[in-house]
Protein backbone atom coordinates (compact mmCIF):
# COMPACT_ATOMS: atom_id res chain seq x y z
CA UNK A 1 0.00 0.00 0.00
CA UNK A 2 1.04 3.34 -0.46
CA UNK A 3 2.40 5.62 1.97
CA UNK A 4 -0.92 8.03 3.23
CA UNK A 5 0.53 11.23 4.52
CA UNK A 6 -0.64 12.00 8.55
CA UNK A 7 -2.59 15.33 7.40
CA UNK A 8 -4.50 13.29 5.55
CA UNK A 9 -4.92 10.01 6.79
CA UNK A 10 -5.85 11.61 9.71
CA UNK A 11 -8.19 14.02 8.65
CA UNK A 12 -11.56 15.22 10.60
CA UNK A 13 -14.41 13.06 9.01
CA UNK A 14 -17.04 14.22 11.00
CA UNK A 15 -17.48 17.55 12.67
CA UNK A 16 -16.74 16.58 16.21
CA UNK A 17 -13.10 16.03 14.99
CA UNK A 18 -12.35 19.12 13.88
CA UNK A 19 -10.25 20.50 16.72
CA UNK A 20 -10.31 24.05 18.11
CA UNK A 21 -13.51 25.40 15.85
CA UNK A 22 -16.39 24.68 17.51
CA UNK A 23 -17.60 27.83 17.75
CA UNK A 24 -18.37 27.39 14.19
CA UNK A 25 -18.87 23.69 14.00
CA UNK A 26 -21.99 23.60 16.40
CA UNK A 27 -23.45 26.63 14.58
CA UNK A 28 -23.19 24.46 11.02
CA UNK A 29 -24.53 21.38 12.92
CA UNK A 30 -27.39 23.59 14.34
CA UNK A 31 -27.97 25.05 10.76
CA UNK A 32 -28.42 21.89 9.64
CA UNK A 33 -30.82 20.15 12.44
CA UNK A 34 -33.01 23.28 12.16
CA UNK A 35 -32.67 22.98 8.63
CA UNK A 36 -31.65 27.06 8.42
CA UNK A 37 -28.25 26.15 5.89
CA UNK A 38 -27.72 29.51 3.66
CA UNK A 39 -26.11 29.32 0.24
CA UNK A 40 -23.14 30.77 0.66
CA UNK A 41 -20.33 30.85 3.22
CA UNK A 42 -16.99 32.15 3.88
CA UNK A 43 -14.72 30.54 5.68
CA UNK A 44 -11.84 33.02 6.93
CA UNK A 45 -8.99 31.95 8.92
CA UNK A 46 -5.32 31.14 8.48
CA UNK A 47 -4.21 28.27 6.66
CA UNK A 48 -3.75 24.48 8.31
CA UNK A 49 -6.71 25.71 10.33
CA UNK A 50 -9.46 23.24 9.27
CA UNK A 51 -11.24 25.38 6.57
CA UNK A 52 -11.49 22.83 3.77
CA UNK A 53 -11.76 19.97 6.18
CA UNK A 54 -15.20 21.45 7.49
CA UNK A 55 -16.17 22.58 3.80
CA UNK A 56 -16.16 18.90 3.26
CA UNK A 57 -17.85 17.29 6.33
CA UNK A 58 -20.39 19.84 5.84
CA UNK A 59 -20.82 18.67 1.79
CA UNK A 60 -21.34 15.41 3.22
CA UNK A 61 -23.78 16.52 6.04
CA UNK A 62 -25.45 18.05 3.45
CA UNK A 63 -25.62 15.15 0.55
CA UNK A 64 -25.06 11.88 3.28
CA UNK A 65 -28.20 9.33 2.02
CA UNK A 66 -29.49 9.64 5.68
CA UNK A 67 -29.07 13.19 6.01
CA UNK A 68 -29.61 16.15 5.56
CA UNK A 69 -27.95 15.47 8.62
CA UNK A 70 -25.49 16.80 11.11
CA UNK A 71 -23.63 13.77 11.97
CA UNK A 72 -23.08 12.03 8.10
CA UNK A 73 -22.56 8.70 8.32
CA UNK A 74 -19.38 8.02 6.32
CA UNK A 75 -20.62 4.74 4.95
CA UNK A 76 -23.28 5.32 2.28
CA UNK A 77 -21.76 5.64 -1.53
CA UNK A 78 -22.25 9.71 -1.20
CA UNK A 79 -20.45 9.73 2.24
CA UNK A 80 -17.25 7.50 0.90
CA UNK A 81 -17.29 9.57 -2.86
CA UNK A 82 -16.64 12.94 -0.63
CA UNK A 83 -14.13 11.22 1.26
CA UNK A 84 -12.43 10.05 -1.75
CA UNK A 85 -12.54 13.39 -3.54
CA UNK A 86 -14.50 11.16 -6.38
CA UNK A 87 -17.80 13.12 -5.86
CA UNK A 88 -19.12 14.71 -8.90
CA UNK A 89 -21.65 16.98 -7.00
CA UNK A 90 -18.42 18.40 -4.69
CA UNK A 91 -16.42 21.01 -6.76
CA UNK A 92 -13.66 21.99 -5.30
CA UNK A 93 -11.61 25.09 -7.55
CA UNK A 94 -8.40 26.67 -6.29
CA UNK A 95 -9.07 30.31 -6.66
CA UNK A 96 -5.71 31.01 -7.16
CA UNK A 97 -5.24 29.22 -10.58
CA UNK A 98 -8.96 29.71 -11.66
CA UNK A 99 -8.87 33.42 -10.97
CA UNK A 100 -10.49 34.75 -14.24
CA UNK A 101 -13.62 35.25 -15.96
CA UNK A 102 -13.65 32.55 -18.21
CA UNK A 103 -13.93 29.86 -15.54
CA UNK A 104 -16.41 31.56 -13.37
CA UNK A 105 -18.36 32.21 -16.19
CA UNK A 106 -17.76 28.02 -16.70
CA UNK A 107 -18.94 27.81 -13.09
CA UNK A 108 -22.22 29.60 -14.01
CA UNK A 109 -23.16 27.65 -16.60
CA UNK A 110 -22.62 24.59 -14.35
CA UNK A 111 -24.28 25.78 -11.49
CA UNK A 112 -27.49 25.50 -13.64
CA UNK A 113 -27.32 21.41 -13.68
CA UNK A 114 -28.81 19.33 -10.96
CA UNK A 115 -26.45 17.25 -8.77
CA UNK A 116 -25.87 13.86 -10.13
CA UNK A 117 -26.82 12.02 -6.95
CA UNK A 118 -26.86 13.89 -4.07
CA UNK A 119 -29.23 16.53 -2.89
CA UNK A 120 -26.95 19.61 -3.29
CA UNK A 121 -23.83 20.56 -5.36
CA UNK A 122 -21.55 21.92 -3.60
CA UNK A 123 -18.96 24.36 -4.63
CA UNK A 124 -15.95 25.14 -2.44
CA UNK A 125 -14.14 27.49 -4.03
CA UNK A 126 -10.05 27.80 -1.97
CA UNK A 127 -8.52 31.45 -1.69
CA UNK A 128 -10.92 33.00 -3.07
CA UNK A 129 -9.47 36.39 -2.44
CA UNK A 130 -7.58 35.87 -5.65
CA UNK A 131 -10.22 35.59 -8.25
CA UNK A 132 -10.07 38.55 -10.81
CA UNK A 133 -12.76 41.76 -10.40
CA UNK A 134 -14.67 41.07 -13.28
CA UNK A 135 -14.78 36.81 -11.88
CA UNK A 136 -16.24 38.41 -8.45
CA UNK A 137 -19.21 40.35 -10.69
CA UNK A 138 -19.82 37.31 -12.69
CA UNK A 139 -19.85 35.14 -9.40
CA UNK A 140 -21.65 37.67 -8.03
CA UNK A 141 -25.08 37.38 -10.09
CA UNK A 142 -24.91 34.09 -9.14
CA UNK A 143 -25.09 34.38 -6.03
CA UNK A 144 -27.89 36.74 -6.30
CA UNK A 145 -30.11 34.26 -8.10
CA UNK A 146 -28.36 30.79 -6.81
CA UNK A 147 -30.31 27.66 -7.68
CA UNK A 148 -32.04 25.99 -4.75
CA UNK A 149 -29.83 22.70 -5.15
CA UNK A 150 -26.34 24.91 -5.21
CA UNK A 151 -24.37 25.51 -1.88
CA UNK A 152 -21.13 27.69 -2.02
CA UNK A 153 -18.37 27.65 -0.03
CA UNK A 154 -15.48 30.46 -0.09
CA UNK A 155 -12.20 29.77 1.86
CA UNK A 156 -9.93 32.46 2.19
CA UNK A 157 -6.40 33.25 4.14
CA UNK A 158 -7.25 36.90 3.64
CA UNK A 159 -10.98 38.10 3.93
CA UNK A 160 -9.86 41.84 3.70
CA UNK A 161 -9.69 41.22 -0.10
CA UNK A 162 -13.29 39.93 -0.82
CA UNK A 163 -15.42 42.68 -2.14
CA UNK A 164 -17.80 43.12 0.11
CA UNK A 165 -20.52 42.77 -2.07
CA UNK A 166 -19.45 38.71 -2.15
CA UNK A 167 -19.23 39.54 1.76
CA UNK A 168 -22.35 40.56 2.19
CA UNK A 169 -24.44 37.51 0.63
CA UNK A 170 -22.51 35.21 2.44
CA UNK A 171 -22.40 33.87 6.12
CA UNK A 172 -19.23 34.36 7.62
CA UNK A 173 -17.18 32.05 9.73
CA UNK A 174 -13.81 33.22 11.45
CA UNK A 175 -11.61 30.05 12.24
CA UNK A 176 -8.72 30.68 14.90
CA UNK A 177 -5.34 29.63 15.04
CA UNK A 178 -4.88 26.23 16.83
CA UNK A 179 -3.95 26.37 20.66
CA UNK A 180 -0.80 24.89 21.59
CA UNK A 181 -2.61 22.74 23.65
CA UNK A 182 -5.03 21.11 20.91
CA UNK A 183 -2.32 20.97 18.66
CA UNK A 184 -0.12 18.65 20.95
CA UNK A 185 -3.34 16.97 22.12
CA UNK A 186 -3.40 16.00 18.61
CA UNK A 187 -0.17 15.12 18.08
CA UNK A 188 -0.59 12.51 21.02
CA UNK A 189 -2.91 10.78 19.69
CA UNK A 190 -1.51 10.03 15.93
CA UNK A 191 2.19 9.07 17.46
CA UNK A 192 0.00 6.88 19.67
CA UNK A 193 -1.45 5.27 16.48
CA UNK A 194 1.67 4.89 14.98
CA UNK A 195 4.09 3.47 17.22
CA UNK A 196 5.85 6.69 17.91
CA UNK A 197 7.57 7.30 21.10
CA UNK A 198 8.04 11.17 21.49
CA UNK A 199 7.90 13.16 24.97
CA UNK A 200 5.72 15.98 25.69
CA UNK A 201 8.29 18.34 25.38
CA UNK A 202 9.11 17.37 21.47
CA UNK A 203 5.60 17.76 20.78
CA UNK A 204 5.18 21.04 22.47
CA UNK A 205 8.57 22.25 20.48
CA UNK A 206 6.76 20.93 17.01
CA UNK A 207 3.51 22.89 17.97
CA UNK A 208 5.28 26.01 18.90
CA UNK A 209 6.86 26.16 15.44
CA UNK A 210 3.71 25.21 13.31
CA UNK A 211 2.22 28.85 14.63
CA UNK A 212 -1.60 27.23 15.22
CA UNK A 213 -1.61 25.67 12.07
CA UNK A 214 -2.49 21.49 12.27
CA UNK A 215 -1.74 20.78 9.05
CA UNK A 216 1.80 22.42 9.32
CA UNK A 217 2.18 20.55 12.80
CA UNK A 218 1.25 16.80 11.28
CA UNK A 219 3.85 17.65 8.30
CA UNK A 220 6.24 18.10 10.69
CA UNK A 221 5.97 14.85 13.49
CA UNK A 222 5.44 12.88 9.32
CA UNK A 223 8.76 14.63 8.46
CA UNK A 224 10.54 14.03 11.62
CA UNK A 225 8.88 10.43 12.43
CA UNK A 226 10.47 9.43 8.78
CA UNK A 227 13.96 10.81 9.66
CA UNK A 228 13.97 9.50 13.45
CA UNK A 229 12.98 5.56 13.21
CA UNK A 230 10.27 5.51 15.78
CA UNK A 231 11.73 7.45 18.91
CA UNK A 232 11.68 11.00 17.98
CA UNK A 233 14.14 13.11 20.93
CA UNK A 234 14.01 17.21 21.22
CA UNK A 235 17.55 17.26 19.86
CA UNK A 236 16.25 15.58 16.57
CA UNK A 237 13.13 17.40 16.45
CA UNK A 238 15.32 21.14 17.05
CA UNK A 239 17.49 20.41 14.46
CA UNK A 240 14.55 19.29 11.91
CA UNK A 241 13.38 22.36 12.65
CA UNK A 242 16.05 24.69 13.09
CA UNK A 243 14.88 25.63 17.06
CA UNK A 244 17.21 26.93 19.54
CA UNK A 245 17.30 25.63 22.49
CA UNK A 246 16.10 26.93 26.00
CA UNK A 247 19.44 26.88 27.54
CA UNK A 248 20.61 28.52 24.57
CA UNK A 249 17.93 31.09 24.70
CA UNK A 250 18.30 31.64 28.79
CA UNK A 251 21.99 32.18 27.57
CA UNK A 252 21.51 34.56 25.44
CA UNK A 253 18.44 36.76 27.10
CA UNK A 254 20.76 37.21 30.48
CA UNK A 255 23.63 38.32 28.01
CA UNK A 256 21.38 41.13 27.22
CA UNK A 257 19.86 41.74 30.31
CA UNK A 258 23.22 42.65 31.57
CA UNK A 259 24.28 44.42 28.79
CA UNK A 260 26.75 42.00 27.80
CA UNK A 261 26.56 42.90 23.71
CA UNK A 262 29.75 40.82 23.39
CA UNK A 263 28.38 37.68 24.51
CA UNK A 264 24.79 38.26 22.79
CA UNK A 265 26.79 38.71 19.67
CA UNK A 266 29.20 35.17 20.19
CA UNK A 267 26.10 33.13 21.01
CA UNK A 268 24.12 34.32 17.73
CA UNK A 269 27.49 33.93 15.54
CA UNK A 270 27.52 30.63 16.88
CA UNK A 271 24.17 30.11 16.32
CA UNK A 272 24.41 31.24 12.61
CA UNK A 273 27.54 29.36 12.31
CA UNK A 274 25.49 26.15 13.15
CA UNK A 275 23.35 27.18 10.08
CA UNK A 276 19.79 28.71 12.06
CA UNK A 277 18.11 31.40 10.35
CA UNK A 278 18.73 34.67 12.24
CA UNK A 279 15.45 35.73 11.77
CA UNK A 280 14.23 32.72 13.16
CA UNK A 281 16.50 33.24 16.33
CA UNK A 282 15.02 36.54 16.57
CA UNK A 283 11.23 34.81 16.78
CA UNK A 284 12.37 32.01 19.19
CA UNK A 285 13.23 34.96 21.51
CA UNK A 286 10.39 36.27 21.29
CA UNK A 287 8.70 33.58 22.62
CA UNK A 288 11.37 33.06 24.83
CA UNK A 289 10.18 36.52 27.03
CA UNK A 290 6.62 35.92 26.24
CA UNK A 291 6.90 32.80 28.04
CA UNK A 292 9.04 34.29 30.70
CA UNK A 293 6.48 36.96 31.10
CA UNK A 294 3.54 34.30 31.18
CA UNK A 295 5.15 32.16 34.04
ZN1 LIG B 1 -23.67 8.92 4.44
Amino acid sequence: MSYIVFARKYRPQAFDEVVGQSHITTTLENAIAQDRVAHAYIFAGPRGVGKTTTARIFAKALNCERGPTADPCNKCPLCLEITQGSSLDILEIDGASNRGIDEIRNLRENVKFSPSKGRFKVYIIDEVHMLTQEAFNALLKTLEEPPAHVKFIFATTQAHKVPPTILSRCQRFDFRRISIKDIVDSLKAIAKKENLKVEDDVLILMAKHSDGSMRDAQVVLDQISSFADGRISLEDASKILGAVSDDILFSLADSIKSRDALGALKIIDDLANEGKDVAEIVLYLIEHFRDLSVE
